[in-house]
This record gives C-alpha cells, structure tokens and sequence, in this order.
C-alpha cells in the first residue's frame, strides 16, 4: 500500500510538470491493482492528469486516438469493474475513441457484452477497443458504418440486438464538431454533416431500437457544455448539443410509462481526437481545458463511471436528467 501510495504522488507531480511528451497509454493512470478493500488516498484532481500547454497537432476528420499527444486515457489500465451491468447487453456509437471507448471498456468490465460502431478510418482505434471488451470476457461486436445514412443506423440496430442477443443499453455517443469563425463560412454540406451525425442519427437509431427495448433498459445521450453556453465558433455544433438535451427530457416523458429511462451526459473539455481533428483551433488545444477551475481538460477515463452508473438498475429513478462532469465549471 505504503509503495503504491508513493507511486500515486510521483505521478501527481509528473501530471504537474506534464506538458507536452507523448506517453504510452494510461501512462498516466492509476495504477491497476484492486483497492476496494483497502484505505486509498487521496487524488488531487487538479493533478491526476496533464495540463496546458498541449502540443499543437491536428489530424483529419475523424482523428485517432492512438496518434494523439498525449494519448488519452479510456481506463485501459485503470477501470476496475463489480458486476454492475452483469449480463446486459450495449450499443455504443463511437465506442472506438474518446468518450464511448471508455464508456465500452468500463461496460466490458462491469459484466456487459459491447457492440460499438464507429467510421471505417477508424480501425486502427476500435481494434484496441474489441481487444479489450473480449479481455474483460465479453462479447465484443464491430459494425463500422457512417451513421448519417439511415439504412446503415437500421442495419446497425438489427446487427447489434442480433449478434448480442436483445439490446438493453444504448448509448448515442457519436458526435461531429468542427469550428467555423463565422457562420458565413459553414457550407449546407459541413452544417448538414454536423445535424446528421448529432441529432438525425440518434433519431433514426433510437427509433430502431425502441422495439427491442424492454422496460429497465436505458437510453444515453451525448449533450455538452455547449448546449448551455455555446461558443461562437460552434454555431452548428452547440445547437446540435441543446437538441440533445431537448431529446433526453421529451423522450424520458414519453418512455417513462414504458419504464425506459433516458438520460444525458454533458462533459466540458475532454481530450478526445474530435478536438485535434477540426473540433479545436490550434490555439485553444494548446491551452485546451486551461480555463476550467480545475485547470486541466477531462480524460475519458473519469466519465466512465457516469455511463456505468446512468445503465445501473440503482438508478431506476433517474431519467430525463443531464449528468455533467465538466471541472468545476459549466452546466448543468
Ligand atoms: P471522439 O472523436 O473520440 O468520438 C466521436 C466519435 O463519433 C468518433 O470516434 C466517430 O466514431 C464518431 N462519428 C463521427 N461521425 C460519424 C459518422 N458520420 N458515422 C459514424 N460515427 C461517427 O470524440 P469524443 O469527444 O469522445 O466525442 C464523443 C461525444 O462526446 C460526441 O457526441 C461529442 O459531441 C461529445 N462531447 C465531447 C466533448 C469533448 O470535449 N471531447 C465535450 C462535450 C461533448
Ligand atoms: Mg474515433
């Protein structure tokens, strides 16, 4: 305990001192042995991971993970599972990087069979993702596709409840961002990519998917900082994140009788290759997260147990809200 305590500071203070090294993934997380059982100290969110500066970088639409600097953390080393979702069964849209990979693993973990989609491109990420679902001895299910075509989001739906047996978790995670300085400078094709990927997909994907759903099943939402206080490079973006949160709370009203529950999340800063690959300005990746009261951006990795805790049967009251997690700022 007395060495792992220690190894947990010296990693605090290399978070400190983190500025711009790549690192191996979940280089930076904790450590992996169970403590549960045991007193743990405690963490330092100002320091668990690292800060601005960040190296500019970008790469294109859609961006993986694994070339990011630093490579984020999705709890590959650190998410330790209970049985909380034992037997349950998931579809997670953009379960290969960022946000839904973490919320795949950590679903692995706590006992769930994970279907997850993403774009062809990117292979390369939910190979990691699939490796790591079967690790945890769950049924792990690749559909890649392009969600903006509604024949794909049906075939997606009917793929998935047949390969994991029914579906019971459905998680509309996948999201495109890009900044635009002004509104003059968004093309009908950039606005219609953002509208079809936020907000038509998980309209086409939920409406697949209600037939299988069986009451105690859930539905997640993908929402942000954004749809409260939008920025003014995100005009698209932030008014797909403000529909979301409308979705969550119209579709809780009207599955509530049913008993399907609907929540949403709603992150700050999170590093994720949607922000290398056109979500940012180079500018604020190098001082991303900087200004939230934590001084940092959020990892995937400390999101997960919102996901695990919104699918948890203990949460059979909690439906038409929006979790945030955000560092101390933004809403709600
Ligand atoms: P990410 O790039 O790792 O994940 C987004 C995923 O969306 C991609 O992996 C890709 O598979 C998928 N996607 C995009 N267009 C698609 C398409 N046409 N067809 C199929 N899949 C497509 O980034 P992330 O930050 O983890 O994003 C996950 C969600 O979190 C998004 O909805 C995003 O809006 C939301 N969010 C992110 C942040 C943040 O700071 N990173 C903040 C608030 C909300
Ligand atoms: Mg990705």
């Amino acid at each position: 305990m007395e060495k792992e305590i220690t190894r947990r500071n010296a990693l605090g203070k290399i978070a400190t001192t983190f500025a711009v090294a790549a690192v191996a993934p979940g280089a930076f997380a904790q450590t992996k042995k169970d403590t549960r059982n045991t007193v743990s100290d405690l963490t330092d969110p100002r320091t668990k991971y690292p800060k601005p500066p960040f190296k500019k970088q970008f790469q294109p639409f859609p961006g993986l993970a694994g070339k990011m600097t630093p490579i984020p953390d999705h709890g590959e080393e650190s998410y330790i599972g209970s049985g909380r979702l034992k037997g349950r069964k998931a579809l997670i849209t953009g379960g290969d990087s960022g946000i839904g990979r973490a919320a795949a693993i950590a679903y692995a973990r706590e006992g769930a069979d994970v279907a997850i989609n993403y774009l062809p491109e990117e292979e390369p990420d939910a190979v990691q993702v699939i490796e790591l679902i079967k690790k945890a001895g769950r049924k792990a299910i690749a559909i890649p596709g392009d969600l903006r075509d509604e024949k794909f989001c049906n075939i997606l739906v009917s793929q998935a409840v047949q390969q994991l047996g029914g579906l019971d978790i459905l998680v509309n995670n996948a999201g495109h961002q890009k900044t635009h300085a002004s509104i003059l400078d968004i093309s009908t094709e950039e606005f219609e990519r953002t509208m079809k990927t936020n907000i038509y997909a998980p309209f086409w994907i939920i409406k697949a998917a209600l037939p299988h759903l069986k009451p105690g099943s859930c539905i997640i939402g993908l929402s942000s900082v954004q749809a409260y206080d939008p920025s003014a490079e995100l005009y698209d973006y932030a008014q797909t994140k403000a529909a979301t949160t409308s979705y969550v709370k119209s579709l809780a009203k009207q599955l509530g009788p049913k008993g399907i529950r609907v929540n949403g999340v709603a992150p700050g800063p999170v590093w994720t290759a949607l922000e290398i690959s056109g979500g940012q300005t180079q500018e604020n990746i190098e001082k991303f997260g900087g200004d939230t009261p934590l001084g940092r951006p959020g990892q995937p990795a400390e999101l997960a147990s919102i996901f695990v805790q919104l699918a948890d049967n203990d949460a059979s009251f909690a439906s038409g809200q929006i979790y945030g997690s955000a560092g101390g700022s933004g809403q709600p």
